[in-house]
This record gives C-alpha cells, sequence and structure tokens, in this order.
C-alpha cells in the first residue's frame, strides 16, 4: 500500500490547480461567503458525515433529523401552507427533474399514457428543465421573453397554453439576466387551464426573501402565489452550504406521491426512493443544516446586505466604465454589455488572465449581444475595489495578441479555430462535430465564444 503522506501531498497539488473560492474572484461556480470559521465549520459537518447513506435513513437516522429541519425552514421562506412537503436533493437539477415527474404523474392520473404531455418554460429557463423534460419523456416547448425586461411574455403562455401542458416553468430569478418572471399572472393563466406552475427558484430561493426584508421587494414568487405547485431552491447557492443540497417543496403531498419510487419485487431489499439517487453521502444534508444553523436568519440578512452592497457598488463603477444592464436589475445576478463585441471579448480575456473568472454569455438574436454575467456574492463586498481596478485597466487595454489571431481565425476558417481551441483547451474533435451539425452562423457564433474561453485555462 503507498505511503498517505505521499498521497495527500499528490492531493494538495491538484487541488493547487483549482482556484480557490475564497479568494473571491469567482463570480460564479461557488457562492462564498467570506467568513473562514463557516466554511471551516460546515467542511467539518461534511467530513463527520461523509461516511454514511441516505438510502436508509432508518439506519442513518440523522438523514430524518437534516431532512425535516432543512425542508421546515425552506416552508418558511416560501411561505408554504403547513400540509406542503418537501424533499432534500443533491442538487437543483435533481430537485427539477422531480418536479417534473411529479407533473408528469398528475398528467397521467388525469388523461393516462395516451398523450405525451409538455412543458412550457421561457427562453431564459434552465436547461435542467430541457434535461428533465428530455430524460421523462414530455415535449419541450419554449416560451418568448419580453426584449426589455428579459421576462416571460404572458400572451405568448396564454396562447401556447392548452390540454396537453402537463407543467408551466417560471424562474426567480433566471440565471442569464437575473429578471424574475411574472409569477403572478402566469399561474393565473395556468390556473384556470388546471396546469401546475413550477417556480425555478435554484438561484433566488435563499436570497429574495432576505431581499424582501430588506425593503427591496422582489415580486411575489412563492406560495402565496395560488397555482405555485412546487418550488426549487438550491442551498448550495444563496443557502451558502458546500455542493451536494437542494431542495424541492410541493404545496400538497399527492405531487410527493409521483416522486417516489418503490421496488420490493427484486430479490434484494426493499427500494423506497423520493430522490433521484439512492445511495447518496448525508454529508450534503449536515453541512447545510450547519450552514443554517450557524448562521441563522440574521447572518443571513447580513450576507444579503453585504452582496448588495457590493452589486451595487460593483454596478456603479462598471457603468463608469460603459458597461450597462441588459434587463432591469431585480437580483444579485448582473449581465452587462458593451458597445462593441470585441470590447467585451477583450474584457472578459484580460480578466481571465488577470485570474478573476466572470462570466461570459452568447449573443441571443432579438434579445441580447454578447455580455458579461456576474453572480454577485458576500465576498465581493472585499474584494471589489482590486475588482474594479483591474476591469478599468482591462477596459483601457489593447486586445491580447492571442485572443485577435484566434478571433481572427474564427471568421477566417471556424472550424479550425475549433481545432486550436480543442488543442489547447477542449476536446477538439467533439467540437468540431458540433460545428458542423449547426447552421454556419451558429458555428461562427460558438467558436468565436470559445476562442474566448479559451484563456480561462
Ligand atoms: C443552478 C440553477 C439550476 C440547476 O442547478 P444545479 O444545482 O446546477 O443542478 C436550475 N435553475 C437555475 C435558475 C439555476 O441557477
Amino acid at each position: 500500500m503507498k505511503d498517505p503522506a505521499t498521497l495527500l501531498q499528490k492531493l494538495y497539488e491538484l487541488k493547487q490547480n483549482d482556484i480557490d473560492p475564497r479568494s473571491g474572484r469567482l463570480f460564479t461556480y461557488i457562492y462564498e461567503t467570506g467568513i473562514n470559521e463557516l466554511r471551516e465549520l460546515a467542511l467539518e459537518a461534511y467530513r463527520l458525515f461523509a461516511n454514511t447513506n441516505a438510502l436508509d435513513p432508518t439506519v442513518f437516522r440523522s438523514a430524518f433529523f437534516f431532512e425535516r429541519e432543512l425542508v421546515k425552514n425552506a416552508m418558511r421562506l416560501t411561505n408554504a401552507p403547513n400540509d406542503a412537503v418537501g424533499t432534500v436533493t443533491y442538487g437543483g437539477t435533481e430537485s427539477i427533474m422531480l418536479a417534473v415527474k411529479a407533473a408528469r404523474y398528475k398528467f397521467r392520473k388525469k388523461y393516462g399514457f395516451g398523450k405525451i404531455p409538455r412543458v412550457l418554460v421561457p427562453v431564459t429557463g434552465h436547461p435542467s428543465i430541457r434535461k428533465a423534460a428530455h430524460y421523462l419523456g414530455l415535449k419541450l416547448e419554449y416560451l418568448k421573453v419580453e426584449r426589455d425586461d428579459k421576462k416571460l411574455d404572458v400572451d405568448d403562455l396564454s396562447e401556447k397554453l392548452d390540454k396537453d401542458v402537463a407543467l408551466v416553468v417560471v424562474s426567480a430569478p433566471n440565471f442569464p439576466y437575473g429578471t424574475i418572471d411574472p409569477v403572478k399572472e402566469a399561474a393565473e393563466i395556468a390556473r384556470e387551464r388546471g396546469v401546475p406552475v413550477h417556480v425555478d427558484a435554484c438561484v433566488g430561493g435563499y436570497i429574495l426573501p432576505y431581499m424582501g426584508r430588506l425593503g427591496y421587494h422582489p415580486p411575489l414568487f412563492d406560495f402565496r402565489v395560488d397555482g405555485v405547485e412546487s418550488i426549487s431552491m438550491d442551498l448550495h447557492k444563496y443557502g451558502y452550504s458546500p455542493k451536494g443540497a437542494s431542495i424541492i417543496l410541493f404545496r400538497a403531498p399527492e405531487y410527493k406521491e409521483g416522486t417516489i419510487f418503490v421496488d420490493l419485487r427484486w430479490p434484494g431489499y426493499p427500494l423506497i426512493n423520493n430522490t433521484v439517487l439512492s445511495s447518496r453521502s448525508i454529508a450534503p444534508l449536515a453541512a447545510a443544516w450547519t450552514t443554517q444553523a450557524y448562521l441563522g436568519e440574521e447572518g443571513y440578512l447580513k450576507l444579503a446586505r453585504d452582496l448588495l452592497e457590493a452589486r451595487d457598488d460593483i454596478y456603479r463603477g462598471l457603468s463608469r466604465l460603459g458597461f450597462s444592464s441588459l434587463a432591469p436589475i431585480e437580483s444579485p445576478l448582473l449581465s452587462l454589455s458593451l458597445d462593441s463585441e470585441n470590447d467585451v471579448f477583450k474584457y472578459y480575456s484580460w480578466m481571465s488572465l488577470k485570474g478573476w473568472v466572470v462570466g461570459l454569455q452568447p449573443k441571443v438574436k432579438d434579445l441580447a449581444p454578447y455580455n458579461i454575467h456576474l453572480t454577485i456574492m458576500p465576498i465581493h463586498r472585499k474584494v471589489y475595489k482590486e475588482f474594479l481596478k483591474d476591469s478599468e485597466e482591462a477596459i483601457n487595454m489593447p486586445p491580447p495578441r492571442e485572443l485577435i489571431d484566434l478571433l481572427d481565425l474564427v471568421q477566417k476558417d471556424p472550424m479550425s479555430a475549433a481545432q486550436r481551441i480543442g488543442e489547447t483547451a477542449l476536446d477538439g474533435i467533439l467540437i468540431a462535430k458540433v460545428l458542423e451539425s449547426i447552421p454556419k452562423d451558429y458555428a461562427e457564433d460558438l467558436a468565436r465564444m470559445l476562442a474566448v474561453e479559451v484563456y480561462r485555462r
């Protein structure tokens, strides 16, 4: 057997190549508070419960406790009725999978198995909704959003909503532009026709309620709205838990019934699942509970205040550099454009070279130009000055040589550009295949995105 010290050294080496979320340099992926004591505590909880299995809570009884407490708090935050029910899942994708499965169950109870049910979602909806429809055999149909505010166009919903629709999904907020769909209007239309609405509050579930308490008054998106039958909210986003924790809530137990999978017929142990995953560690639940208990209501409020201040400072600073928001600012998510797309690429490239991880979003016909996406977190309160200083430099510098070469090549020959990108960063053959299979103007856009993406690696 190998020497543990050598192996540990290898692990530390690998970790060195990963970006450190505590540095505050990430504007996506990890939701960092900047409270080291909390991070240590949550990771200790993670370690303590790492080698457990939530599959059988009669053996690992702590799973009951953590789940009950986490669901109770989520219900409180979303003003759920007393008989609402919920499940802790591994992530937003799994929560949404269960919401879609519950809707399919309800649909089949009503109409049998003859019809293929449809799911309606604004084009800004998260891909996990499409993924769930794909996995579960439902047909996904996109709804238009308004050009100005990037919110669901309710007339389009009204038009497309018929008896084949099993579920309408709206976002609070959507990830790309950070705006909150008109949940109330959508739910009214859907309710009239007996169709449940799922609110994807994966990113908003643990921040919008606190923004409300701080006087920002986000529009109603929770169970106070009749017709909202389920809500997904990610503990591992603004709940500040380590990865692996999300919640799906249902207004009524009949929906949860549709998420349960039982097999008592096979020769092994009785299998009863209310999640997609079966064997899984209790660690994320333990860490999420510990995080919530540590912060409490006051902690979450303080963090919300911190991050909103950071958001406003960053937005003000970037506005001065020429950025403008693509949509009204209703959440901690910013999508910002510049007059010229090439300047967006240049900014993104230099910021990556300076060690900042910001998002780059593609242009979408009739909706948005290329833009920079920032997910603001409490840690950014501590680093925003440095971020703005680097931003100013990035805006005022000429584009890096490598970017110019690549963008040139993209224009002349997207395929070989993709190949070159592939060689340096990604799977070149796969990308070439994808590019061949889509229309040329899309291929160029994609190649351009990938070219810029290279700087992150
Ligand atoms: C993050 C996110 C999801 C999916 O969550 P995962 O945890 O990555 O599976 C769904 N919807 C929105 C709006 C999100 O931001």
